[in-house]
């Protein structure tokens, strides 16, 4: 196979299931790093809220990028559970349910920054499932060395089933089997494609193609090599093409994969890659 043929091609629909495209990060280019996405061939991206600010934010950007097959998650990462002394903030129930939110998130544990208290981001957490359970809409789930926890969160409160992703996974191989048991996807990006992460790519072997999703979280986490950049949902491709590299498939047939998982999760349309919903 030429170098040509392993990789992707520009007409293939990619999703970037997971990145904070936002004002703050982005400003005035923001418009510019939705046109490269496009240019890129992505024409479905979940853009996740943080707190009550940026996931009003998220939806603003869904709504304006609506044409570029945008959508927003709405949510309390666990850095700022704190502030909401681990309850959801006034208001934020009625924007998930707002149409262009198709997930609540990004919700979770984060044990290795502790920027709120652990039983803060629990309490927090637990309030996220219920309201996505509440609203039929799946979660966005972030975690890092809590996996434990996580996993217990969520066999308690979903009684072995949940709709939903945890993003950037970078949990254990037991981990990742409880995870797929309890009916969750796993996200992989740029961490996939960093030098030292065979272990990882090894366990992303490993995965089901038909529970993966692919995702840049930009700004952060740039794949290699514009690690250490500013991420944008377009570098997205670099993701795909070493994804498809690492489990010998060719790259078009798991971008249609991912695709129809990511429509089957989030139900925004395009499960064979055609129109919106
Ligand atoms: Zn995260
Ligand atoms: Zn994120």
């Amino acid at each position: 196979m030429s170098k040509e043929t392993e990789a992707l091609s520009a007409v293939t629909p990619l999703a970037d299931t997971h990145c904070h495209v936002l004002p703050g990060d982005y400003g005035m280019e923001l418009h510019e790093v939705m046109r490269r996405a496009a240019e890129a061939g992505v024409t479905r991206m979940l853009v996740a809220g943080s707190d009550l600010r940026t996931s009003r934010e998220a939806i603003e950007i869904a709504i304006e990028y609506s044409s570029f097959g945008v959508y927003a998650a709405v949510g309390v990462h666990p850095h700022e559970a704190a502030c909401f002394a681990g309850r959801l903030p006034d208001g934020m129930s009625e924007l998930a349910l707002h149409p262009r939110v198709v997930a609540v998130g990004e919700t979770g544990l984060d044990y290795y920054y502790d920027h709120s208290p652990r039983d803060v981001q629990r309490a927090c957490f637990r309030e996220h499932i219920r309201q996505a359970g509440k609203i039929g809409k799946p979660l966005i789930i972030h975690g890092r060395d809590s996996y434990d926890d996580l996993r217990m969160i969520l066999g308690e409160e979903c009684r072995g089933t949940v709709k939903g992703v945890v993003h950037c996974f970078s949990g254990t191989e037991e981990d990742a089997a409880d995870l797929l048991r309890m009916g969750l996807y796993l996200s992989f990006g740029g961490p996939l494609t960093f030098k030292k992460n065979d272990d990882l790519r090894e366990l992303f072997r490993t995965i089901p193609e038909d529970r993966i999703l692919l995702e840049t979280d930009s700004p952060w986490l740039a794949p290699h090599p514009l690690r250490g950049r500013r991420n944008e949902p377009s570098y997205v491709r670099l993701v795909y093409d070493r994804a498809a590299e690492i489990r010998g498939v060719p790259p078009e047939r798991l971008a249609a994969a991912i695709f129809r998982n990511a429509a089957q999760l989030f139900g925004w349309g395009g499960g064979t890659g055609g129109a919106e919903r």
